[in-house]
């Protein structure tokens, strides 16, 4: 018999109405059947979501799940249940992994390893250039039909100019859009964490704010040149957000930021050391004033995590040697909810857009993102009031890095629906049947 699940009593978020409504859902097989008040089903397993919020499911654009090659860090099944524990039913993995995403052999390996966890779809971006290297094309008709859904060199620019001049063009025939990570390595070469005071006081090499604006400048305007589809992730600074604001209408280009962002400065360096070590680095108070302003307006239309899980080694030594990156999948929506619905820089309605709607259509996944009668049975429940501190040790995820342990926050996933199979319940993972 086909499974059916009745979620009850729950203040429905409908991110692509931009409204909040009380009412039930009815799950049948995969598909959302009913959407509305009063619905009653004897037969379907229930779940009461009185005083919670239900909506379409998460889909964050840029996670890092380390397979293959770095299994130690991560592995597309650790990372798919911390993905199920955020709330994330789509994950988009980034292509530079070990080797990179740049041949569709490697692609289709990694998708029919995806395809049998239950905990989230799994998505993949294939590389720009071969070995994310940035001097030769990846051929982009064959990663398309191997699977990949967009084409980024994430953990670093496109240096070549000319090279992305043409795989923008090149691309357009395949309608696969870009990520791009923007940093001119000519100005960021050795930095270890934002150019500043801190920085100056520590005696670490700084990576100066106009390392990401300017890139960013130049690709911004390649788009506009070319017409292809660019998505800016993980921005930075005050400035990025300025030329991005400038430009918003004229060019096919959209942004995302990562939580740390939001939250931290290059002063929590002191604090944390190696844990605050990230790319872009965290910067200053203004770029996270910028920053929300471009929440707040618009111009930053997707929130996603950049998920970088690392081993405890990786992160142990100085912070000269320690990696860059920070594991924060379980805990990015309440980092969010933090950062942006309790200082009124955005509501529910538009937190979850950017969360789900928003990088649904960016990804064209035309059945996610979208809470309605006939759509994918893909829906996170979350507790807006209890309080839970964060704890590392409770990860899913094989990374415990993250500067954000001891934190008490608000907003945390409760459930997780994925294909109508419930995947996380009560903030665990449901490794069997729910019941
Ligand atoms: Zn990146």
């Amino acid at each position: 018999m086909t499974r059916r699940i009745l979620i009850r009593r729950g203040t429905l978020v409908l991110p692509d109405r931009r409204m909040l409504v009380d009412g039930d859902v009815l799950i049948e097989g995969r598909v959302i059947v009913r959407v509305g008040k009063g619905i009653s089903d004897p037969q379907a397993q229930s779940i009461d979501a009185s005083g919670l919020l239900v909506g379409p499911g998460f889909v964050n654009l840029h996670v890092h799940f380390r397979e293959p090659g770095q299994e130690r860090k991560e592995t597309l099944e650790t990372g798919a249940r911390a993905a199920a524990r955020g709330g994330f039913t789509t994950v988009l993995c980034m292509p530079n992994t070990s080797p990179p995403l740049d041949h569709p052999l490697v692609v289709q390996a990694l998708r029919l390893r995806a395809r049998a966890l239950p905990f989230t779809n799994i998505l993949f971006a294939g590389a720009i250039s071969r070995g994310c290297q940035g001097k030769e094309m990846c051929d982009y008709g064959l990663l398309k039909e191997a699977g990949v859904v967009a084409l980024s060199d994430d953990g670093a620019s496109v240096e070549s100019s000319r090279l992305l001049y043409f795989a923008l063009q090149y691309a357009r025939y395949f309608h696969l859009p870009f990520i791009l990570h923007e940093e001119d390595s000519e100005l960021s070469r050795e930095g270890h964490m934002h150019e500043g005071e801190v920085a100056f006081l520590l005696g670490y090499k700084g990576i100066p704010r106009v390392a990401e604006d300017s890139r960013l400048a130049r690709d911004v305007l390649l788009a506009l040149d070319t017409g292809a589809r660019v998505h800016f992730t993980h921005l930075s600074t005050e400035r990025s957000v300025t030329i991005l604001r400038l430009f918003r209408g004229q060019a096919p280009v959209s942004a995302d930021v990562a939580p740390h962002h939001l939250l931290l400065t290059a002063e929590d360096v002191l604090r944390f050391g190696p844990l605050a070590k990230v790319k872009p680095p965290l910067r200053e108070k203004r770029d996270i004033e910028a920053l929300k302003a471009g929440i707040a307006d618009g111009t930053i239309d997707i929130l996603a995590s950049d998920h970088a899980p690392h081993a405890p080694e990786d992160k142990e030594g100085s912070f000269l040697d320690a990696a860059f990156g920070i594991s924060n999948l379980e805990i990015t929506v309440p980092l969010y909810v933090r950062a942006l619905v309790e200082d009124g820089v955005v509501d529910w309605i538009e937190l979850w857009r950017k969360l789900s709607y928003n990088p649904a259509r960016f990804l064209g996944l035309e059945n996610k993102g979208v809470l309605a009668e006939g759509k994918d049975a893909d829906l996170t429940i979350v507790d807006p009031q209890t309080e839970w501190e964060v704890d590392v040790t409770q990860f899913e995820s094989k990374g415990r890095n993250c500067p954000f342990q001891g934190w008490s926050l608000r907003g945390w996933p409760v459930y997780t629906i994925v294909g109508g199979r419930v995947v996380m319940a009560e903030r665990s993972i449901v490794d069997g049947e729910f019941c």
